[in-house]
Parts: structure tokens; sequence; C-alpha cells
């Protein structure tokens, strides 16, 4: 066989190649280009809602006709922004830094508010699913999502509506149906966030009926978002994921902790809310102020830990500048001073109807009221099923699959919530690169021929001695080389050993 010809050939095996390649992608990245996805985050809706009201909406559009886990596990501190940027980052609260509604950073002697941008600013690797969608030309919203205001790698969102309180969640939905059908940007992926049943469940307590006022509103806002999307028809192709941040607690007037009581207000400054407070002091200070803590502990309902206490580190709620040397968490049902002036506030403002009891989060994860909701349907779940265990971190590897991006360095993992897809994510990264390897072993096949052709031609060709030893040294020293075996370091580990905390 002539060179020209064998030249001509490898061509045309190599357009194969690609055609094999293209014909094994095509179906996967058609549906994948098509898909919108749409996270709504009900504000403190806890799991133990679910029994409280006889759901219509949720249960059919949703629950019925979507998948769920067993449970859903948010993270400690059970806050609201901590736990809104985990899920849009993937990360822990110590890796991505907002570490409370509120923080004090001590590295930057600053603190800051929910309405500082700094907040989220912390860490510069984060990658928010919203930012990985604009930089692969998709269109991002966001509804009032805590972090979303903010331009992570120099980019901001498509499209943006700012927190503003008592947001009607019938007129959110208007707008996402809006950003969906855009002529010009259409969005492809909305993060919308309700305050309710947050907001009322603080004032007036979980069991209240302002609560399942709110319920029966948010069962009726289900059931209008499903009208909109099949009268824009765009029930084929929106993934609805509906979840919230964490539960709501009980919480009695009469369970206020009143730290003056306990140790001297001047040896030491707090960030944070109740129930978990950040305790700041100096160095030469700080065994007064933990053993005044400690010995008051004995008699009131909260739990003093150090920053390096097992339980923190079992939490991810340690490795940061933004968490003190020393931290109190009130039991379940108590609270500190700073809840109480919450509720003389919202009294002030004029709240009616109040009584001795209230509501509030922020208590460890395993608490079962804490527990938040998560539930998926559309064109890309199972419909009814029941999942085992995920967290709210993994919520942002099944994103990154939804809309075809490259997840970010994370946390999370999609082992048991890509359970919740009918294609599940292994099968789709599978099958078109069997495809393409079934292409790739036929072409070597076609190779291996022509280059036996092209040996035999040429097996008469004389070989030199030295050519001869060269290739033998060369061998030899490749078999000596012994690589060192690669140190089993879990992507955990990287991203908390990386510099990226101490440093900032
Ligand atoms: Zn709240």
């Amino acid at each position: 066989m002539e060179w020209g010809q064998i030249i001509l050939l490898s061509i045309w095996l190599l357009l194969m190649v690609d055609v094999c390649r293209t014909a094994g992608m095509e179906p996967s990245l058609k549906i994948m280009s098509r898909r919108k996805v749409l996270v709504i985050s009900l504000d403190g809706f806890g799991h133990h809602y679910l029994d409280k009201y006889p759901w219509r909406y949720l249960a059919t559009n949703l629950y019925s006709a979507g998948s769920y886990p067993r449970k859903f596990r948010n993270q400690f501190v059970t806050k609201t922004f901590p736990n809104h940027f985990s899920v849009a980052t993937g990360l822990y609260e110590e890796v991505h830094g907002v570490i409370g509604n509120n923080i004090y950073d001590s590295s930057l002697n600053k603190t800051f508010g929910m309405d500082d941008k700094e907040l989220f600013m912390q860490n510069p690797l984060v990658s928010p699913v919203w930012t990985l969608n604009e930089e692969h030309g998709g269109h991002s919203g966001c509804i009032m999502w805590p972090g979303c205001g903010v331009a992570y790698r120099g980019k901001n969102v498509t499209f943006l509506s700012p927190f503003h309180q008592h947001a009607l969640f019938n007129e959110s939905i208007d707008k996402s149906i809006e950003w969906f059908t855009n002529e010009r940007t259409p969005a492809n992926l909305i993060f919308l966030y309700h305050e309710e049943p947050d907001h009322v469940g603080h004032i007036y307590g979980p069991n209240s009926s302002q609560v399942e006022e709110e319920l029966r509103k948010i069962d009726e806002g289900i059931g209008y978002l499903y009208q909109m999307l099949t009268v824009h028809k765009l029930r084929d192709t929106v993934d609805v994921i509906v979840m919230s941040d964490h539960g709501m607690s009980a919480v009695k007037e009469e369970n206020v902790i009143f730290l003056d009581d306990i140790v001297d207000s001047s040896l030491y400054h707090i960030s944070g809310t109740s129930p978990l407070l950040n305790v700041w002091t100096t160095f030469e200070k700080q065994l007064e102020v933990y053993s005044s803590l400690l010995e008051g502990s004995r008699t009131h309902n909260y739990t003093v830990y150090l920053k390096e206490d097992p339980q923190f580190l079992a939490w991810h709620y340690s490795k940061n500048t933004r968490i003190s040397q020393i931290s109190i968490l009130a039991a379940e049902g108590y609270v500190f001073k700073d809840f109480k002036n919450y509720i003389d506030y919202m009294k002030k403002k004029g709240a009616t109807d109040l009584t001795d009891t209230h509501g509030n989060h922020g208590y460890p994860v395993d608490i079962p009221n804490m527990e938040p909701i998560f539930v998926a349907a559309g064109p890309s779940f199972k419909r009814g099923f029941k999942a085992p265990d995920f967290s709210n971190i993994d919520t942002y590897m099944l994103l990154c699959h939804l809309l075809n991006l490259a997840p970010g360095p994370n946390n999370g993992t999609a082992d048991n919530i890509s359970s919740i897809l009918v294609e599940p994510i292994s099968s789709t990264l599978i099958r078109p690169l069997s495809v393409t390897l079934g292409c790739l072993v036929a072409l070597l096949g076609l190779i291996g021929i022509l280059a036996c052709a092209l040996t035999k031609k040429e097996k008469h060709r004389p070989v030199s001695a030295e050519s001869l030893i060269n290739g033998y040294v060369h061998r030899k020293t490749m078999r000596g080389q012994r690589r060192e075996p690669l140190q089993d370091v879990s992507e955990e580990e990287c991203l908390l050993d990386a510099n990226i905390i101490d440093e900032v």
C-alpha cells in the first residue's frame, strides 16, 4: 500500500470516529440543551410540616409525580444564608465562608450582615451554579436567593430580583415564567427564594394557625405554578425542585438565656444569632471567659464548644477565621437575649395576636425539627420514587448534571442524588464514552493492519547495532522507573487544605 493511500484511509477513519462519537452523544445533549431548571426554596419549611397540612398540589404535582429522599440533610449552622449558599456552591459552610446570617471576620476585623456582599466573598474559588451556567452560555435568574446578587469571577446573572419583604409567591412564579419565556435571553436556570413560612414561624411558632395559613398559600402557589407551566407549554422541559433550608422549633418566652448573668460582658463580644453565638475575646481573657461560660452551662440550657471540638469538626463548622475559638449553642427550644430583642422589635412594629410561644432554628442537623424538605419533579426525574438520604450540598452536582456543566470543586457527591434521575449521571457519561471507545478500538485495529502492511514492505531495511542498543537502554530505563504511589487524598481534604481558609 502506498503512503498516499494510507494517509487518505487514515483521514477517512478519523472522520468515521467523529461520526460515531456524535451519534452516541446527540440524544443526551439535545435533551440537556432544551432543559430548564427551577429551584424553589421555601425558607423554614420543616419536614414536619408535611404532616401538618392536607397538601393538594404539593402532593400531586411534586411528591407523587417526582422523587424525594428518605432524609434530606442540611448544614450546621441550620440558618438561611449559610444553607442557601451551600446549595448553590456544593460547599460546607466552613469552606464557602458564610457561617451565619451575620458574621465577624477576625482576619479583616470587620462585621458583615445580610446586606453586605462581602459576606459571600471570602473564598474566591466558589463556583455557584448560576455563574457556571452563565459562563457556559446559559441564562440564570435569581429571585431573592442569598448570595446571587454578587458577581463571581466577574459574572452577574442575567436576571436578578433583589430581596423585598412580603414578596408574594405567585408574583415570583410569574417572574420565573417571564424569564423562562424571554425571547432574547430565555433563562434555563432560576433560583426562587420565598421567605415563608420562616417569617411567621419565628413570630408565632411552628404550631400556629399563621404558619398553617402560609402553608395553604404555598400549596396554592404550587398549583398556580403548574397551571402556568401548562399554559406556557413548559411542562415537558422544566424540571422543578422544591426544597427548604431548615425547619423550625418552638421557643417559649421563658426560655431566654441571659449571658450577662453568666459572664462579664466587658470581656467579650458576640457575632451570630441564637441559638449559636460566636464568642470573641482576646487571648489573655480567653480562659476566664471559657471558664465562666462552662460554669454557666451547668445551670443553663446551652453547650460551650471550642473551635476544634470533635463535634464542630464533624459538622464541618470549624476551619474558618470567621468561626471564633469559643462558641455557645443553646439547646433546642432555648435562645439567647438577641432573640428576645427580635421579638420585642416585632411587637413594636405592630405584630398582633402574639402568644408566649415563638419559633427559631439554627440547632444541630440531627434534631428532627431542623430537617428540611426536597422534592424534584419533571422530565428528568423518576415518578413517586423515594431515594436514599442525600445532602443539600449534593444538589450542586445534580444541577450541574441537569445543565450539562462541569462542576467546580465541591464537597458534594452524586452517589445517592443521581438515583432520582430517569437517566442516572453515570450512564449519561458512560454511553457516549462507550460508543467512542468502540470506534477507537476499531480504528486502532485498522491502523494495526496498516502498520503490518507497512512493516512487511520495510522489513528488509537494515537495522543498525547502535539503534538496537539505544532501544534496549531506553526500554531498560523505562522499566527501572517506579512512580511513587499517589496519596489517597479525598476531594474534601484537598478543599480544606488548599490554604483557602487560613489565608483570607
Ligand atoms: Zn429564620
